[in-house]
């Protein structure tokens, strides 16, 4: 499969593990020891019957009728937004705490943007009485409060990153650091198809569940078990990575990608990775981030916290090169109007990741009777605030 991972972690020219001398130990078990964990019969039966009765799985593929009419075409919603804590987050922090506890760790670590990989964590944390402790930065801990609620109220504690732009990458910065300082007994679980290999094929794996039920799903539904076009919106690409997963290889499903936009790509205020941004590493892997001419990264903005990441999974990274896949972009105001599309003419409430995934609807050219799914990755309970404070204009 020429979409795979090497046995170095790399996908073409990206990927890798570019990790310091004292990380070396707990990355190498990982590469040595994930893929017969996660493929044994054992483990398959237990993260199954977790993502059965515990997640809620399998999430419906949902044929979006009055959508449809409006845009002359056949979409259909792969519904994560129904998943328990409300998002495709969980899938791959319930893979990842199995691992950790065949691996034998008593503690978890996470990083966290808006909070969404941190509620998951936490979550299954809790689910496997496992010691949580999840690193996010000061200023996200203030813009996020009901999340950083939840996380204590599932008996995680939550330590604030207080260097750098005090945001994601520095949460980053200080997770990483936490587990050099505890080899032995800490697993580190990473929200994305990012940092060093084996994490991007692994978090690929879990979430490949996504595409293995579309699969199903369409097959029962329209006849034909791959659909014409699928749509999802990338932030570091794991909601994107699933859903893509099982038609990586199947040239006649178009892969299309969207990216926050922000205020405009030209405007200095956006997450437009794939056009902003150049190769280089970050989080120990080897993809396209965005940075000045001296390496320094570049702030991102999006309106939605899950897709303000300067940098994309090297799988995507690669997808966007050989042309595989297509990218688009919706700027704040777009992925707002989506959201409020979607609500109206469906009663649906989408995450704003999601919406911008949405927004690519009047990007583009249908042929009529086309089968397109949109992969809607989370709820918009969370985004409340700022879709009443857009609701008016
Ligand atoms: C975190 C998040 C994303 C972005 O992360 P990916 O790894 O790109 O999928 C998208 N949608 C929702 C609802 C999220 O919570």
């Amino acid at each position: 499969m020429k979409n795979s991972v090497d046995k170095l972690g790399f996908y073409g020219e990206f990927g890798g593990a570019f990790i310091p001398e004292l990380l070396q130990q707990n990355v190498r078990e990982l590469q040595e020891k994930y893929l017969d964990i996660i493929e044994s019969h054992n483990f398959q039966e237990k993260f199954r019957k977790l993502l059965r009765d515990y997640v809620g799985r399998p999430s419906p593929l949902y044929f979006a009728k009055r959508l449809s009419n409006k845009y002359k075409t056949r979409i259909y919603l792969k519904r994560e937004d129904l998943n328990h804590t409300g998002s495709h987050k969980i899938n791959n922090t319930i893979g990842q705490i199995l691992l950790a506890r065949e691996l034998g760790k008593k503690r978890i670590i996470a990083e966290t943007g808006a909070g969404q990989h941190g509620v998951a964590t936490a979550t299954v944390a809790a689910l496997a009485g496992l010691e949580c402790v999840v690193y996010m930065g000061e200023k996200d801990i203030e813009r996020q409060a009901p999340n950083v609620m939840r996380m204590k109220m599932l008996g995680a504690e939550v330590r604030p990153a207080k260097s750098g732009s005090k945001t994601l990458k520095d949460a980053t910065n200080e997770a990483i650091r936490d587990w050099i300082n505890h080899p032995q007994d800490t697993h580190y679980i990473i929200g994305s198809v990012v940092g060093p290999h084996p994490y991007p094929d692994m978090v690929a794996r879990f979430q490949s569940v996504i595409s293995e039920e579309m699969k199903k799903q369409l097959k029962e539904q329209t006849g034909r078990d791959f659909p014409d076009k699928i749509i999802a919106c990338i932030g570091g690409g794991s909601n994107a990575a699933g859903a893509y997963y099982h038609f990586l290889d199947n040239e006649k499903v178009e892969l299309i990608s969207v990216e926050a936009g922000g205020m405009g790509i030209d405007s200095g205020h956006s997450a437009a990775t794939s056009i902003l941004g150049s190769p280089g590493v970050i989080h120990a892997s080897k993809t396209l981030l965005m940075q000045d001419k001296d390496g320094q990264i570049i702030e991102p903005y999006s309106i939605s916290a899950g897709l303000d990441y300067p940098g994309i999974g090297p799988l995507h990274a690669h997808l966007i090169k050989t042309g595989r896949s297509t990218v688009l972009h919706a700027t704040d105001e777009e992925a707002l109007q989506a959201g409020f599309e979607l609500t109206r003419l469906e009663g649906i409430i989408p995450a704003l990741e999601s919406a911008h995934a949405l927004a690519a609807l009047s990007k583009l050219k249908f042929k009529s009777g086309e089968v397109v799914v949109v992969n809607l990755s989370g709820r918009g309970d969370k985004d409340m605030a700022t879709y009443l404070k857009h609701l008016n204009i």
